[in-house]
């Protein structure tokens, strides 16, 4: 098992370097000068060598393919989702896998459901699908429908069954489970694989119409009981489900198993390379097998490549629905899911999520990778598209005692440091003022360069203050802080030359807009959640909610689609929950990793 660790400290991942030092209060000292490649691409300072990356095997394939003039030179793939939840990240590695081939090779892509398991699938399930690759920037050549090719699939069956190739059993299921055999011991015959084509014909026939109930009977190719590969011992074609399908409605009762349904709806769309998960390598036997009985329009050549793992959460649609309808989450878009509109919902860009699959690239391996690679790459997308602002989460009232009354003025704040083309925003400021009740301490350890009795600090873009005195309720809580501030200081420096350590973010008591903002951590405390003990493992803390927090002015004229970072916070998106009269921002990212501090793992 290969595994795709992301950096200590923050935006250094798989093929990545340096970041330059973070200060103590949080406010980065340093230009970071080392970057990650991403990084580098959006500042415009890659170099020639970076941008070359290798192509991965099953672009190789292709290559060689065309080369040869193989399928004359057309390149066609498609992704085939099952209807029946929503698509997560890893979904995402196959949709960037196979439209990117697409893309870059002039090819066609399809978008497939395939929906040949009724009781699952649902059109709200098939929605969400569509919207989500289109999120992800990729548009599919056709929509097509596993369904549509049901009367195609029975036809190819009937001709399975003429040529012998396919028999209806009347064993119960538990009786072919038990008559598969072992990975040692060869499977048993049954004792309906020898029984005419008339008679197959008659019950296949008898299958569509209904006249048997689920169980009683099922279509099975005819291969070989005693293969070495479990796959070809006979497998099952149809199975025979009297439940109403969500585009066939009550059309059929027999519905074809995913094998061999597979195979013939890529040969029917022309698909020429058909990508799929590990899990299936040991399936290509029957998938070649069924295309090679039949008079099928092409052969696709079926690729495997490795599964996306992230740790610290769940992939499989099973339990992923579990979490859903047991209320664990909010629902499918819960931005603690790792689906693709939970992800969404907290902030991730497109663009983050397809560098992402960039990054873990494409092996013959199934892999886990760190929630901090996927966390790296959507930092370092906001870290360059994400204008500044500043909020403060957790208040703390600063009255600065000789700054007059009644008056007010704005600072020039720069809306993103490293981008002077983004340009400057006005903020207000007066007399009271919201600090982050952690950037005072009235008994501060050694080092601590925030506000505290006595000290002067920077207020960002704005002045320096003094601690002068603290104001404690009866019970010993602060009420507020008070402060002194230097006039000649405006705009952060002051004329003497005199330095301070620590710079803080502030906001404007009276200019500031209220707000919820979510905070999110891992869903599960261990990086490997048993499907078993799931509940037990789940983080308590995988969400704190604070209210009143205080955010600057700017931010009160909503603008849905903007990201933001808010200063030394991390980055920050509004939800969809936000009103009016109430803002709700997600945290997408904190602006460092800092998984591990005091976490398991
Ligand atoms: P689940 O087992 O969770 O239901 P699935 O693989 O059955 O997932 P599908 O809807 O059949 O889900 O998946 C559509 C395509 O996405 C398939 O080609 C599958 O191989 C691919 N895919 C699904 N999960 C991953 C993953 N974790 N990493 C890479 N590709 C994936
Ligand atoms: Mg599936």
């Amino acid at each position: 098992m290969v595994r795709l660790k992301a950096a200590p400290n923050g935006t250094k991942a798989a093929r990545t370097v340096i970041i330059g030092k973070v200060s103590l209060c949080g406010y980065n000292c340093r230009q970071a000068n080392g970057l990650t490649l991403s990084s580098r691409r959006h500042y415009g300072i890659m170099n020639k060598t970076e941008t070359s990356a290798p192509k991965n095997f099953i672009r190789q394939i292709i290559d060689k393919d065309l080369e040869l003039n193989k399928n004359k030179g057309r390149v066609v793939t498609r992704f085939p989702p099952e209807p029946n939840g929503y698509l997560h990240i890893g979904h995402a590695k196959s949709i960037c896998l196979n439209f990117g081939i697409a893309v870059d090779y002039a090819g066609r892509c399809n978008l497939r459901f395939d929906d040949t398991n009724p009781e699952k699938e649902e059109t709200e399930y098939a929605e969400s699908i569509k919207k989500d690759v289109q999120w992800l920037g990729y548009e599919w050549s056709r929509l097509c429908y596993a369904s549509d090719y049901f009367e195609q699939l029975y036809q190819y069956a009937v001709v399975l069954i003429k040529q012998g190739k396919a028999y209806v059993d009347s064993q119960s299921a538990d009786a072919i489970r038990r008559n598969r055999g072992s990975l040692t011991e060869p499977g048993i015959d049954s004792p309906y694989r020898d029984r005419s084509i008339e008679e197959n014909l008659d019950l296949f026939t008898r299958m569509r119409a209904g006249e048997f109930s689920d169980g009683e009977h099922v279509l099975r190719a005819r291969i070989d009981m005693s293969a070495p590969n479990i796959n070809m011992r006979d497998p099952v074609l149809y199975r025979v489900r009297h439940v109403s399908h969500w585009r066939t409605h009550d059309t059929w009762c027999i519905y074809p198993m995913y094998d061999y349904t597979q195979c013939l709806s890529d040969a029917i769309e022309g698909v020429t390379h058909s990508l799929c998960t590990l899990e299936f390598e040991d399936h290509r036997p029957l998938y070649d097998w069924v295309l090679d009985q039949l008079d099928v329009p092409c052969h696709p050549q079926q690729i495997e490549f490795g599964r996306l793992n992230l740790d610290y959460t769940v992939m499989s649609k099973r339990l992923l629905n579990r979490l859903v309808n047991e209320e664990h989450v909010s629902g499918w878009d819960d931005p603690r899911l790792p689906t693709l509109s939970g992800l969404r919902r907290r902030g991730f860009s497109a663009p983050s999520i397809r560098d992402f699959c960039a990054r873990i690239g494409i092996t013959k391996s199934d892999g886990i990778v760190e929630m901090g690679v996927l966390e790296n790459s959507i930092r370092e997308d906001l870290d360059y598209h994400a204008p500044r602002a500043m909020a403060v989460l957790r208040p703390i009232k600063v009255v600065i005692e000789n700054y007059p009354d009644n008056h007010e003025e704005t600072v020039t704040a720069q809306n993103h440091p490293k981008r002077p083309e983004l340009g400057t925003r006005e903020v207000p400021f007066s007399k009271t003022l919201f600090i982050e009740r952690e950037d005072f301490m009235q008994d501060p350890p050694k080092k601590y360069f925030r506000l505290s009795p006595g000290a002067e600090v920077r207020l960002r873009y704005a002045y320096y203050i003094t601690c002068t005195q603290v104001v404690k309720s009866d019970g010993g809580e602060i009420l507020e802080v008070r402060c002194t501030y230097d006039p000649d200081s405006r705009g952060g420096s002051s004329p003497d030359g005199r330095k301070v350590r620590g710079t803080i973010h502030w906001v404007s008591a009276a200019h500031a807009v209220d707000a919820e903002i979510r905070l999110y951590d891992r869903l599960f405390t261990v990086p490997n959640p048993n499907p078993a003990d799931f509940e037990a493992q789940l983080n308590p803390n995988s969400l704190t909610v604070l209210q009143n927090c205080k955010l600057e002015q700017s931010l009160g004229r909503r603008n849905p689609e903007q990201r933001y970072q808010f200063e030394r916070q991390g980055y920050f998106y509004m939800d969809p929950d936000s009103s009016a009269r109430r803002l709700v921002f997600n945290r997408t990212v904190t602006l460092r990793d800092s998984w591990g501090k005091g976490h398991p793992g």
